[in-house]
């Protein structure tokens, strides 16, 4: 399991970067259609629980289908604006969702394991970066959390298990593995309960 000593006594200010494929749901490649998405069963019930522990959260997704002509652009924002709703349903109040539309070979500063994304949001919502935490199932959500000094969750969902082993031959190493979504915000819950009162 994951070492986390490291983090225990940093203060969390609360905030919550989400990957969206692989992580919130699953990922069969390329979702270009409302009718295609689907969250995974335990993804809302998770997020609320967090939510009303004061947690806020923001999507972070790299959408390079846009550029490869695969996802058109009204269909990916029917597509978020149904995690909007979902999200408000719920309870879970949602920052906003990013996305990079670009190719990987455009060289943008936006395409994770880049951290444009993370910036845009941290102006918008005066959030420090290095007391957030990120969750995503792939190395690239690992890499951009390390680089801004964010707490990295990374799910074995989607490509996790994979991109798990592809982290530890790079040396990179996420503070929290979990098997689900919920795993990752039950350890931010408990995280919380043993720090609260210092971090408010
Ligand atoms: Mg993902
Ligand atoms: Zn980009």
């Amino acid at each position: 399991m994951a070492t986390y000593e490291n983090w225990i006594l940093k203060p969390l200010n609360k905030v919550v970067f989400l990957d969206r494929d692989g992580t919130l749901n699953p990922d069969p490649g390329y979702i270009s259609s409302i009718n295609q998405f689907k969250f995974y069963p335990d993804t809302l019930t998770s997020l609320s629980t967090l939510a009303k522990l004061g947690f806020k959260f923001a999507i972070v997704t790299n959408q390079s289908g846009i550029a490869r002509g695969f996802i058109k652009e009204e269909a990916l924002e029917e597509i978020h604006q149904h995690i909007c709703d979902q999200f408000a349903q719920s309870g879970i109040q949602l920052l906003g969702i990013y996305s990079c539309p670009h190719h990987p070979d455009d060289g943008c500063s936006c395409r994770k394991p880049e951290t444009g994304l993370f910036d845009k949001a941290a102006n918008q919502h005066d959030i420090d970066l290095s007391s957030a935490v990120i969750i995503g199932d792939s190395a690239a959500d690992v890499e951009a959390g390390k680089s801004k000094e964010m707490v990295t969750c990374l799910v074995r969902t989607g490509r996790g298990a994979k991109e798990e082993i592809k982290l530890k031959d790079i040396g990179l190493e996420p503070d929290y593995v979990g098997d689900s979504l919920l795993d990752c915000t039950s350890f931010l819950c408990e995280r919380h309960a043993s720090t609260s009162g210092e971090d408010d």
